[in-house]
């Protein structure tokens, strides 16, 4: 190649990078490395892999590591992982058998007994169970703050714990309201808040990443994604992600080999195959989605539309918006006139859209988060964070626009009956 990779954008590497087709018979698409353990050339050899994989010796500039056991390492993980860096500009990415896994992974490697762990509210409700009902087992303290908490009210709480005070976990644009936190305003804060030791910022970037939010470019410090919903975007593959620099991803790689979150070569291909699509995707159900979103608000049958692209003018939203992301997504949520009753019978009226949690797909899929998403969070929490029996997520896939606003309108239609 003789064009500088680090000058061209990520589309442009996704069906080339960190892959050599002469290492695998020409093959254009790299194979499925569909094995668990790979052959040594020599006892010597084997030997020398394993002391260094458990660091018991330091391998040389121009000694080249080789491959051991999939849990370890796989060339289908490691091709996925230098194309999935490239999309953060991270220096090194790690992937996982599931979201869940890349933040469970993620906060056991970084955080000890005593430490303490601040997290805006809401989160994702595997990410909320893991934080509060796993983490304090480990004697690390998890404490939830509000999305909308004023700045100077975050960092007093934040103050409040001292030098026990280790990561900021944020989740933006929040599941199902789409309410926004100002990344940079927080990583900031971590920045000011480290001294004797460092504060780290994590952000959850599931629902506009890789595409439209950069949370590394706004001054955090890791990015975790759930690679089910818009980096797989086919609705067929459970998995995870985390990017950032090397000095803290390396830690968190050790802590996946011995937990064995990593995923199966088949899911890693999966995933390759969805990344060299992952900008048209995210684009063209971006596009639908505001398209959607506005049809919505003009529809007698809709109270309120919460989606990004349609934040009033003037408002610190839209501020946060418009410094922070490049476009909207395509996750909508809205309310129907007439209740549960209403939202219930719209949900059993769509044709083209399916009922179903879930998002980020190629098909269009509706589902009513108090009853089902959300239903784990008590009446009063969602009621603080908007969270109505009247609320219906749609998350926008790959159809024609049109047909989806057909398909919507008659279901809104059918919901008055
Ligand atoms: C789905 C989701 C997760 C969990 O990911 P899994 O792949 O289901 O484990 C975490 N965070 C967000 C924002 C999600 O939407």
């Amino acid at each position: 190649m003789t064009l500088d990779p680090r000058k061209l954008h990520p589309e442009s590497l996704m069906m080339s990078h960190g892959y050599d087709p002469f290492l695998s018979e020409g093959a254009a698409k790299p194979p499925i490395f569909m094995t668990s353990t790979f052959v040594f050339r020599k006892a010597e050899e084997g030997e020398k892999f394993f002391r260094w994989a458990y660091g018991l010796e330091e391998r040389g500039r121009d000694q080249s590591m080789g491959l051991i056991y999939s849990r370890l390492n796989n060339p289908s993980l490691q091709i996925l992982e230098e194309r999935l860096s490239l999309w953060d500009g991270a220096e090194a990415a790690l992937s996982f058998a599931s979201g869940m896994a890349a933040i469970s992974t993620m906060a056991l490697a970084t955080l000890a007994p005593g430490d303490v762990l601040l997290y805006s509210m809401p989160v994702y409700g595997g990410t909320e169970f893991f934080f509060e009902k796993i983490l304090p087992r480990f004697g690390i303290v998890t404490k939830a703050f509000p999305m909308d908490l004023p700045a100077a009210e975050l960092e007093s709480l934040a103050r409040g714990y001292g030098d026990k005070l280790a990561m900021f976990y944020l989740e933006s644009p929040a599941n199902p309201t789409n309410v926004l936190i100002d990344i940079a305003a927080v990583a900031a804060l971590a920045r000011k808040l480290s001294s004797a030791r460092p504060v780290r910022t994590a952000v959850d970037n599931t629902f506009l990443g890789p595409v439209f939010q950069n949370p590394l470019a706004l001054g955090a410090d890791l990015v975790l994604y759930s690679a089910t919903k818009f980096i797989g975007g086919h609705s067929d593959v459970i998995a995870g992600a985390v990017t950032g620099p090397k000095s803290l991803v390396d830690p968190i790689s050790v802590y996946r080999t011995m937990l064995g979150t990593v995923p199966d070569p088949f899911t890693c291909w999966l995933l390759l195959r969805s990344l060299e699509t992952v900008k048209v995707r995210m684009e063209a159900q971006a596009k639908s989605a505001e398209r959607i979103a506005r049809a919505l608000a003009e529809n007698p049958r809709v109270e309120k539309v919460y989606y990004p692209a349609l934040l009033e003018p003037g408002t610190s939203q839209r501020a946060i918006y418009d410094r922070q992301c490049t476009g909207p997504g395509s996750i909508i949520s809205f309310e129907v006139r007439g209740g549960k009753a209403a939202a219930f019978a719209f949900l059993d009226s769509v044709a083209l859209c399916k009922l179903a949690v879930s998002l980020g797909g190629t098909e269009s899929l509706v589902e009513h988060p108090a009853t089902m998403t959300h239903s784990d969070v008590p009446p009063e929490i969602q009621a603080r964070f908007g969270i109505t029996e009247k609320m219906i997520r749609l998350s926008v896939g790959m159809e024609n626009a049109d047909d989806l606003i057909a398909d919507l309108r008659q279901a809104l239609e059918a919901s008055a009956r």
